[in-house]
Parts: structure tokens; C-alpha cells; sequence
């Protein structure tokens, strides 16, 4: 792969109008592109995408339904009826035909429409600076020329040349397959380590970057187009079609059968061949396929309507199978909305804060030993320190907006340490600029759990500021300090993590000159204490956790917090049950390296873990059999995250790389959408079994009712076209008007389904005979009854089992007048008042052979239609008190 990155270097296919990018003057790199010319660029150049999907003709669809086994069957029957003589079948075999491809063509535009709306809505976006802004455009809109800002988690949406960066380091595997990040520099023009490429990722380090080649011409897009990036079927959608193929082969088995019966008995060939045809395409789910693909794509779209954005079609049925949640803790479980609330020095000034959320304003109290003017002053080096280590900002609440409160830019964390920091008075960051510019950096990562700064100083020396969790910051190669205070230190941030806080230890040294490295400058430091700061859970985590354990789902938690502050933010959503024993039952990072977890199935929450070990977990759970979601925002979370069944990113908060590689954006960080989304899941799929059970019920009942009619004395019980008619019936509208049936009441209160159970599992191929066997028994049982008296049996059997089956449909609704998918009664409607057309109309009854019925006819195959609304509604009692007794 490596070729796409040199073919990308050899490239020299840049928009002459690009000698605007060559302008690297500071007033250049702040402007960036106006929007008028970005607009123009746009126009000129084409979007920022690879076309790997062409769109399919109107035509080539149509072929592909006619090009069905089922279709190219009947094809070859209106050949055959036209050569008999047979008209009235063959204009039946005709309609089906349009109508099937026509209703099979709208389900795969209509599913094809909703999936390309879905992935439209969760494309990458970019950040850039245009018309003297910043601002977040889809990454599609990016032009040649375009500034880019990037930064941590990013994937680089175009290739571009680096114009500035710091501590940059981009992975490049999908495009070299090269495993190790590599370095950028900015300012070695036509050299590798300034150039960036389309589809890489921001491991860690930031840039501002010009855009040189989009699309196509991109070395993603060269890459991209040798890629085949058809959406693949989904894992049900395989499955469903075996057993298409299966039902298939059974059916048309017994329809020879049936054939050679009837010619045993006399019947012509050309009418036998013709019926049995007839009943092969009726028995045979054929709308399948188009019911389990719309079925899907619309509950993906109610899943995007409730802030769940499905990135992939097979997610929406996994989702429904969840068995295990692992969640990360802050902002997921906790509101990620962070206060400074104490200040631990190690002289013994103890600081504590007042205010609320970002804003800088509220009262510092000395407390403690020392509460005096020198206890403040330690405190104030503390948070002075924080403040050049510190990559975040506080915006003002903007006077023109809904926004009444200060806001965290960037990360949360150090935020809080601005805030606390105006609230003691120390100086701001803008104002220690100027005296302290910064040198260099080693950015915060959550694998060593700190971050460093070096900053020149008015005396000439060089200033050394570090700040991370207690144990990566409390070592005695990181601090110059006696071990009595280092051991005092950790108590104090044990005690501190216990309450529930999130614990920052922060140090600070002087050097004679700049270091080659950062990280070389991470030892003899002096200790400058610990910032505790608070992060409360969220006031619905505890409701949606025990959601969760209510439909069957085992919520783990996963941070990379202090396993005190994991065990009583833990504790305190019910996650542990046990406040006091919180801490020990917590597994550590360290733990799982040491081997010390022999079953990592049996934690349920692990702290201080690194994004390697989220994927042990993940591996973990998955051999035991269960089906994973996780979530994840980080960089570092990709693999986990496709790993997992379901990877969940953030959608305000995620990094863009999380984005991508997860399954499932919540739109709205919230946790509970997870639990909306496998509610929507187990919905689509128990529309899927409802359908297909009362599709095969069907198709059970027409080939019994044909087999075992003329061993009851009735010859050729029903007539080829009106086979076909009921067909047309029965699995057009209603089996569609299925899909859309409401999720079942008791849905979120029972377990997932197993991972390995078959489709036609938990009683449900029982449940097709049994429903089968009663509407074949009473449509029969009419028809007898209607001959005996000499009356037109054929059109009463014909009509009662429509009947019966529109009965099915309405008995196996959850709620029987639910008002929620008015489309299914509707459906039932429209296609009793067809069946009552084809007794009634002549120009239909001419078609079908059907004669009028008079009240007795027509109320008996009401009664039939009865018969089958109670089976059904019977079926679905003894199922589910089968259903609670095992389970
Ligand atoms: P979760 O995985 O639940 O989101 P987390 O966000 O708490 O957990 P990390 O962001 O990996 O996990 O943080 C781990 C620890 O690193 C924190 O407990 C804190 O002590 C420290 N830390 C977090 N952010 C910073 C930062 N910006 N600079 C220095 N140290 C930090």
C-alpha cells in the first residue's frame, strides 16, 4: 500500500490556483480561504469524496427483480397458459409480476434512500479556519487551499502540507501499513515529514496544515478507488437468505408432489403444471429479502430519530442481541462537567473552592494547618503551573445566546484548573505568555497519564511544568522530594479518589537550557500538590444502568480513572452494590498485566486501564459468547471499538477517528440512547419473526389445504390465479405493514435472545405448524361445508383463506388497537376490500374464476378469519408462558 503514498508525493496535480497555499505569511495562515472562493473551488474542483458507489439505474434494478428464480418461474407459467389457452391465468400471473417487481424495486430505493441518508449524517467533518473563522465543515466540503486545524483524534481529510505543529504524530497504517505513528514537522517543504495525507489519524499533537489535493486526486482517493465499498449484507440478511434458499426447495419439493397427485388422478398437465407453479411462488416468502432490508433501514432511521446514528446496517440487528455494556465514566456516566473543589499543598495549605461549572468566579477558604497568606501562595503555584500546562480555554457565556454559563473549550480537565486558577487570583494564560512563552511539550495521553510543558523564562532558564494522575506524577523519578512526602501525597489522593474525586498530582522544576527530549525533563522535580476535582454522575446513569440489568444487559465500566474514584462514582450509580467493599472489588490496569484477573468476565468495573486492555475485555466477553457494545471517544479506542459488536463513539464529545470506527453515534452523549437503540433493535427483529411467521403459516396452509383437498373430495381445491391473488394479498402490503409494528411492552424486561439462536427459533417453527395446520383444518372444514350444500366452495375456501390469514395478522399484533402503525390495519383493509373485488367485481371474477357468495358464504369465511385471529393470539399466550417458565 505504500505505493498510494508515494504515488501522493509524486503527484503533481495541484490546482494552479494553489499558489495561494504557497503564501505561508502568518496573515495568510489566519485567514485561510474566504468563503467565496472556497465556494468557487468547491464548484471547480468537485466535493471531497470518492465515488466508489455508483448510483443503479431505474432499469437495472427492474432487471435484477425479473432476474428472481420465482419471477423467471412465473415467466415461463404465462408462456405456458398463453400456449394452453388459459388467458384469465395468464393476465393473474402478469399483475403479480408487475406488482412484485414494483413493490421489490420502492423497498430497495426507499431502504437504499434511508441508509445513504443515515451515512450522510454521520460523515467525517474538518475543522478550518476560512474567512477569518474556525469553524467545523463536513469533510466533504474541503477545498485545495483550505487551512486545517488538527488535532488529537482526527483523521486528516485531505492531503495537505504542514504549515505549523506541535509534538505531531500521525498514523499512516491505512494507507503504508506501516504500524508505528510517525513524527511531523512542519516547514520541510516537498519532503515526507511535512506532508500529510488524506485517511491518516492525529495520534496526538496538534497542526494547522494547507490543503494541496482533494478527492480523487488525494491519496486516499487513489487508494479508495481500487476499494470495493459496497455495503456487504448483513449477517441476518445471509442467514435469511439460507433459509430462503431451504423454504425454497421444501416448497417446491411438495408442489411436485402435488403435481404428480393431480396427474395421477386425471388432471391435464398443462393445468396441473400451471397450479403447481403457482403454488410454488404463493408458498415461498419471495418479499423476504425486501421485508428484512426495509425492516431494518427504517429502524435505523427511528434509531437516528432518537439521537442513535446506526453506521452500518447489521449493527441495527446486533444491537437488538446486546448482552454486555461497557461504559467508559466520564461524561458518559458522569456529567464531564468539571470543579476545581480542593487544592492539597504539600506544606499543609489545604484550598477550598466555591462556585459552580466553568465560570471563574467564586471564594477560595484556606483551610488546615497552615491557612495562612504562605498556604495560599503554595496553592497559587499550583494552579499557575496548571495554567501553562494547559491546552484548554473558558469561553464567556455569549450575550446573544441560549448559553447563560461559561463553557469549557477543549479538554474539560484543564479547564476546571483555569477556572479554579481566576478564582484564586493567579495570573491567566494570555497574561503568562508574555513571560513564559512555551518551548515545547509532551501532550497529555491516556496511556502515561501526564503531560509536560517547558517554558522560557524572564530569568533566562527554563521552566519545567507537569501535571497527570497521582501515581504517574507521586514517583521518585519524577519528584525531588523525601519519601515521607511522597507517601504522604498518595495518602492524601487515596483518601481524595475515595470521596469521588478525580485526583491531579502537579509538579514543576527549573532547568539550565532546553532539553533535547520533553520527557527528559519529567525528574528531580518538586512537588506542588493535588487538585481534586469534582465530576458528579449524571442524574439518569443510575436509571439507565439498572435498564439495562432489567433487559438482560450486564453494564461494566471501564476508566481510566483512580480505582477509588471509579469504585465510588461506581457505588454511588448502583454499578457496585456495596459502598464500603466499592475499592476492592475494582480491578486495576496494573492487575490485568500483572495476570492477577483470572476471569475478566467476573469484574465489573476496571480502572486505571489503558485503551490495549479495553480491547482484552472486549476479547473476553466475546469468547464467553456475548455480544459486546462499548464506548469509546479516544484515540487509542478505534481498536476497541471495532472489536467490539457494537462500538459506541460520542458524538459532541468523540473524537472524529472514534466516530468512524464505531457502529453506533449518539448524537447526544447520552448513555440511555444506547438502551433506546437495543429497544429499536429487538423491535426489527421481532418484526422479522412476526413476519415470517406469518408468512410461512401461510405458505404452510395454502400447499396442506392444496395436498389434502382432493383426498377430501375436492379436486383442485383452488385455481392457479387465485393462488396468486392471495399471494399478492397476504405478502404484499400487510407482510411490509409488519415491519412497522410497535416495540412490545415487555421488550426491555426480558433477556437478549441467546447470540447463536436460529431465526426460526424460541417456538416459532412450532408455532408455524400449529398456525399452518389450524387455518388449513378451517378453511377446508368451510369449503366441505359449502359443497355439501351445493353451494361455490371453491370461492368460500379461496376467501377464508384470505380471511384466516389477515386473522394471523391482527392476532399476532403486541398491542391489538395500538394506534401506533395505523399502516397495519390499513394494510388488512385494503386487502379484504381486494379480496371482496375478486368475488364481487366481474371483470376480477372472469380473471380468477370466482363466483359470487351470498351471506352464508361470506360469514362463514368470516368466522375462518376469526379462527385464525384466535390461533394466533393463542400461539402467542402459550409462547410466552412457555417464554417465563424457562426463563
Ligand atoms: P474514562 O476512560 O472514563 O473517560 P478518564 O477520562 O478519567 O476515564 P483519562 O482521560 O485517561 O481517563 O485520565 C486518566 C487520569 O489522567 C485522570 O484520572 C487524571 O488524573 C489524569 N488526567 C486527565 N486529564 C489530564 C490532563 N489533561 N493532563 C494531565 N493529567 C490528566
Amino acid at each position: 500500500m505504500t505505493a498510494g503514498v508515494d504515488d501522493a508525493r509524486k503527484s503533481g496535480r495541484e490546482d494552479p490556483a494553489l499558489e495561494q497555499a504557497r503564501d505561508t505569511s502568518p496573515e495568510a495562515l489566519e485567514a485561510g480561504l474566504t468563503d467565496d472562493e472556497a465556494a468557487r473551488r468547491l464548484t471547480a474542483q468537485g466535493p471531497n469524496a470518492v465515488e466508489t458507489t455508483r448510483p443503479v439505474p431505474l432499469h437495472a434494478r427492474v432487471l435484477a427483480q425479473l432476474r428472481d428464480p420465482l419471477i423467471m418461474v412465473l415467466l415461463g407459467a404465462i408462456v405456458l397458459t398463453l400456449a394452453i389457452g388459459d388467458h384469465a391465468d395468464s393476465v393473474v400471473i402478469a399483475l403479480v409480476i408487475v406488482v412484485n417487481t414494483t413493490v421489490g424495486v420502492v423497498q430497495e430505493v426507499r431502504a437504499g434512500r434511508a441508509v445513504a441518508a443515515l451515512s450522510a449524517m454521520s460523515a467525517p467533518s474538518a475543522r478550518v479556519r476560512r474567512g477569518g473563522g474556525e469553524r467545523w465543515i463536513p469533510s466533504s466540503e474541503v477545498v485545495p487551499g483550505d487551512v486545517l486545524l488538527l488535532g488529537e483524534g482526527d483523521i486528516v481529510p485531505a492531503d495537505a502540507r504542514l504549515l505549523r505543529a506541535a509534538s505531531l504524530l500521525v498514523d499512516e497504517s491505512m494507507l503504508t501499513g506501516e504500524s508505528v505513528p510517525v513524527d511531523k514537522t512542519a516547514g520541510l517543504d516537498g519532503r515526507e515529514e511535512s506532508a500529510l495525507h488524506a485517511g491518516t489519524v492525529v495520534v496526538r499533537g496538534r497542526g494547522v496544515a494547507r490543503v494541496t489535493a482533494t478527492g480523487g486526486a488525494s491519496a486516499l482517493g487513489r487508494i479508495a478507488a481500487l476499494l470495493d465499498n459496497r455495503p456487504q449484507p448483513t449477517p441476518l440478511q445471509l442467514r435469511l437468505a439460507a433459509l430462503g434458499r431451504v423454504l425454497a426447495l421444501v416448497a417446491v419439493g411438495l408442489c411436485l408432489v402435488f403435481f404428480v397427485l393431480g396427474l395421477a388422478g386425471g388432471a391435464a398437465v398443462g393445468t396441473m403444471a400451471v397450479t403447481a407453479i403457482s403454488l410454488a411462488v404463493a408458498a415461498v416468502p419471495e418479499s423476504l429479502p425486501a421485508v428484512v432490508t426495509l425492516a431494518l433501514a427504517l429502524g435505523a432511521r427511528r434509531m437516528a430519530g432518537r439521537n442513535a446514528l446506526v453506521r452500518r446496517l447489521a449493527a441495527v440487528e446486533t444491537l437488538g442481541s446486546v448482552t454486555v455494556l461497557a461504559t467508559d465514566k466520564t461524561g458518559t456516566l458522569t456529567e464531564g462537567r468539571m470543579v476545581v473543589e480542593r487544592v492539597w499543598t504539600p506544606k499543609g495549605g489545604e484550598a477550598v473552592f466555591t462556585g459552580s461549572g466553568y465560570a471563574p468566579v467564586g471564594e477560595v477558604r484556606m483551610v488546615g494547618a497552615s491557612a495562612g497568606d504562605a498556604g495560599m501562595g503554595g496553592v497559587r503555584d499550583l494552579l499557575t503551573a496548571a495554567v501553562l500546562c494547559n491546552d484548554s480555554a473558558l469561553r464567556p457565556p455569549d450575550p446573544g445566546a441560549a448559553a447563560t454559563s461559561w463553557s469549557a473549550l477543549g479538554d474539560p480537565t484543564e479547564a476546571a484548573l483555569l477556572a479554579a486558577a481566576a478564582k484564586a487570583g493567579c495570573r491567566s494564560r494570555l497574561d503568562l505568555d508574555a513571560p513564559y512563552p512555551r518551548r515545547d511539550e509532551e501532550p497529555f495521553d491516556s496511556v502515561r497519564k501526564r503531560m509536560t510543558t517547558l517554558h522560557d523564562t524572564p530569568e533566562g532558564d527554563v521552566l519545567v511544568c507537569l501535571k497527570g494522575a497521582p501515581e504517574a506524577v507521586l514517583a521518585p523519578d519524577v519528584l525531588d522530594e523525601p519519601p515521607l512526602v511522597l507517601d504522604l501525597a498518595r495518602e492524601q489522593a487515596a483518601t481524595l479518589a475515595a470521596q469521588g474525586f478525580r485526583v491531579l498530582a502537579v509538579a514543576w522544576g527549573r532547568r539550565e537550557g532546553l532539553p533535547a527530549r520533553p520527557r527528559s525533563a519529567e525528574s528531580g522535580l518538586r512537588l506542588l500538590g493535588l487538585a481534586a476535582i469534582n465530576d458528579p454522575p449524571k442524574a439518569a446513569a443510575r436509571k439507565t444502568l439498572s435498564d439495562c440489568r432489567a433487559a438482560g444487559i450486564t453494564p461494566v465500566l471501564i476508566t481510566g480513572d483512580h480505582p477509588a474514584t471509579a469504585g465510588a462514582v461506581a457505588a454511588r450509580l448502583g454499578l457496585l452494590q456495596d459502598a464500603e467493599a466499592a475499592p476492592a472489588t475494582v480491578a486495576t490496569g496494573r492487575a490485568l498485566t500483572a495476570g492477577e484477573v483470572p476471569d475478566l468476565t467476573d469484574v465489573r468495573v476496571f480502572a486505571r486501564t489503558n485503551p490495549e486492555q479495553k480491547l482484552d475485555i472486549v476479547q473476553a466477553w466475546r469468547a464467553r459468547g456475548h455480544v459486546t457494545a462499548m464506548t469509546g471517544d479516544g484515540v487509542n479506542d478505534g481498536p476497541a471499538l471495532r472489536q467490539a459488536d457494537i462500538g459506541v463513539a460520542m458524538g459532541r464529545r468523540g473524537t472524529e477517528v472514534a466516530r468512524q470506527a464505531a457502529d453506533l453515534v449518539l448524537t447526544d452523549d447520552e448513555l440511555s440512547t444506547v438502551v433506546a437503540a437495543v429497544e429499536e433493535g429487538r423491535r426489527v427483529y421481532d418484526n422479522i419473526r412476526r413476519f415470517l411467521l406469518y408468512a410461512l403459516a401461510g405458505g404452510t396452509a395454502e400447499i396442506l389445504v392444496m395436498l389434502a383437498g382432493p383426498a377430501l373430495g375436492l379436486p383442485l381445491p383452488l385455481r392457479a390465479g387465485q393462488i396468486l391473488w392471495i399471494n399478492l394479498l397476504t405478502h404484499g402490503l400487510t407482510g411490509v405493514a409488519m415491519g412497522a409494528e410497535p416495540v412490545s411492552p415487555g421488550a426491555m424486561r426480558r433477556p437478549p435472545r441467546p447470540p447463536g439462536q436460529h431465526i426460526l427459533g424460541d417456538g416459532l417453527w412450532q408455532r408455524v405448524l400449529f398456525l399452518g395446520t389450524v387455518v388449513t383444518a378451517a378453511s377446508l372444514a368451510a369449503a366441505l361445508a359449502a359443497e355439501s350444500e351445493g353451494g361455490p366452495w371453491q370461492s368460500v375456501l379461496f376467501l377464508a383463506l384470505l380471511a384466516a390469514q389477515l386473522g394471523v395478522v391482527l392476532g399476532l399484533r403486541d398491542r391489538l388497537l395500538s394506534r401506533d402503525n395505523l399502516f397495519l390495519p390499513a394494510a388488512v383493509a385494503g386487502s379484504a376490500g381486494l379480496a371482496a373485488a375478486a368475488l364481487f367485481l366481474p371483470f376480477l371474477r372472469t380473471v380468477l374464476h370466482t363466483d359470487p357468495l351470498g351471506w352464508t358464504g361470506v360469514g362463514t369465511a368470516a368466522a375462518v378469519g376469526a379462527l385464525g385471529f384466535i390461533a394466533a393470539r393463542l400461539s402467542r399466550q402459550v409462547w410466552d408462558r412457555h417464554r417465563s417458565s424457562c426463563g
